[in-house]
């Protein structure tokens, strides 16, 4: 089956674009979680039609195909799970129309997040969602994701950014979901697509929503002694009804190992650092920077600082977005987890990931996106160390427990994938996970799009050892 679909495909696009040696399918068996599974082959479509042709092929011979951006998700969401055709849309990566008027622009899937917005500076414009991985990531993986960022706070995740999606379906049709309207009539198939990792179709172009650069903008590097009066300020903050561009914490270990690695300016003997960046007009900003002062104030912040100049700002952000580089640099390796608890709960759950990282012999550093409660905790270690691999798995099952218990979820903007698809029954009952693979099903009726994702096996409600209702549509 794998031959002569490999053989196929290379009279079809040509050698270059099709990898099948087991060293190159080694390099695409991870993306940057932890799981690891080789493809069978790997294949880089240039255009829509590649994409719809590959599609079709895969179908004739029973190969099911799984898409891939760069590979940086951090749920195992483009790993393969058995035999499979990788789908790799980095090729994939020209802006094909950019209407500044209209403040949108078409792309297709492999462009590089940041270069979308380098690209539209000279319009005044950028692309809102901003990942830490945003120099690597791709538009295609933002949105098969629903990708957040430091800035999402107030301009929202990769969903509100999207007007429409062209999509391959696994017949190999092309579909456009959405379109350039503020509000399309029917079904939104569009708000269906984003966040569906790769199970529902392949993202072969995005019509992006861009946001013009903020005229103004102010922000306040602070360090207080306690997490706690970092957790108050956020909450102070929000109170006063402000909806700053980013508020973005840290703990004292994290400040530290960014510290010793992006020289950054973070005070290292404080036990909290909160970030916060105010956007909008001149007069508004030096406003709204005033009021989070008097907040941190009252708090018993023990640093205040306002970047003055550009430089010093760009530094600031180039501290908390090296966090996971630093973390890189202290261990082979590092596993990072992505929650979202109720904000007014976040001090109350680092506690219990702190005690659930000593529990398990782990050291656990916390880097948040604090304003909208969503939580990185990472945990450094070396997985040559005998049990150290498992160790961190079962502390990563604890703390998702520990934030389901806190009201919270399986993940704040990383996705669920191949490595939370276990847990979706702490907060999904049978009825749902039926519904979604339902809605799943009447994308790909046959299963072969990005099997084994999201959904934990068994999910369908006739799958839990009981036959289906009567009537029930299977
Ligand atoms: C250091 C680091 C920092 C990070 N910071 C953030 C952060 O701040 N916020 C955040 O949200 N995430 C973050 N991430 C996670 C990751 O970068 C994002 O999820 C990103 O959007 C993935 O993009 P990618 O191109 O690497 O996708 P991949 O990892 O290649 O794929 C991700 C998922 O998308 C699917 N997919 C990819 N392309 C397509 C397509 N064209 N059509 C359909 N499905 C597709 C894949 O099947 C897979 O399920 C971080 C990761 C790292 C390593």
């Amino acid at each position: 089956m794998v031959t002569a679909l490999i053989t196929e495909l290379r009279e079809q696009m040509g050698d270059g674009q099709v990898l099948f040696d087991p060293l190159d399918l080694y390099v695409f068996g991870k993306d940057a979680g932890l799981t690891r599974g080789e493809p069978s082959l790997v294949v880089f479509p240039h255009s829509t039609e590649d994409v719809a042709a590959v599609m079709r092929a895969a179908r004739r011979h029973g190969m099911p195909v799984i898409p891939r951006g760069s590979g940086t998700g951090l749920a195992g969401g483009a790993v393969a799970t058995g035999p499979a055709l990788l789908l790799v849309t980095t090729r994939m990566n020209r802006i094909e129309e950019v209407d500044p008027e209209n403040r949108t622009a078409w792309v297709q899937p492999g462009v590089i997040n940041l270069d979308l917005s380098v690209h539209t500076s000279p319009f005044g414009l950028y692309f809102a969602p901003d990942p830490s991985s945003q120099s690597a990531c791709t538009v295609g993986g933002n949105v098969a994701n629903n990708s957040g960022g430091l800035h999402c706070l107030a301009e929202g995740t990769t969903v509100n950014h999207v007007l429409a999606v062209e999509v391959v379906t696994p017949e190999g049709e092309v579909t456009v979901l959405g379109g350039a309207a503020p509000d399309p009539i029917g079904l939104d198939l569009r708000g269906v697509m984003v966040g569906s990792e790769g199970t529902l179709g392949i993202v072969t172009k995005v019509l992006v929503k861009l946001t013009p650069d903020p005229p103004a903008v102010r922000t306040l590097l602070m360090a207080f002694a306690e997490l706690e009066q970092a957790a108050a300020t956020v909450s102070g903050i929000i109170a006063n009804g402000l909806v700053p561009g980013a508020l973005e914490m840290m703990n004292q270990d994290m400040t530290i190992a960014v510290e010793r690695f992006a020289k950054a300016g973070f005070p290292t003997d404080a036990g909290a650092v909160l970030i916060a960046e105010v956007t909008g007009h001149p007069s508004a900003v030096d406003a709204e920077a005033a009021i989070v002062r008097r907040i941190a104030e009252n708090h018993q912040a023990s640093l205040i600082h306002v970047a003055v100049e550009e430089s010093e700002r760009k530094r600031i952000w180039l501290g908390r977005k090296s966090a996971f580089g630093a973390v890189a640099q202290m261990n082979p390796d590092y596993y990072l987890h992505d929650t979202v608890v109720p904000r007014t709960k976040l001090v109350e759950t680092v506690e219990k990931i702190d005690e659930v990282g000593q529990r398990h012999g782990l050291l656990m550093m916390n880097v948040f996106h604090a304003g909208d409660g969503n939580l990185h905790p990472l945990m450094s270690f070396d997985a040559a160390e005998p049990g150290a691999l498992e160790r961190v798995e079962a502390a990563g099952k604890d703390l998702i427990e520990v934030c389901v218990a806190m009201g919270g979820s399986l993940s704040g903007e990383h996705g669920i994938g191949l490595e939370k698809r276990e847990f979706m029954p702490l907060v999904f009952n049978e009825a749902d996970l039926d519904a979604q693979a339902r809605l799943r099903e009447a994308f790909d009726p046959e299963g072969c799009l990005n099997p084994d994702k999201i959904l934990p096996e068994g999910a369908r409600c006739f799958d839990f050892g009981r036959p289906p209702p009567v009537g029930a549509w299977v």
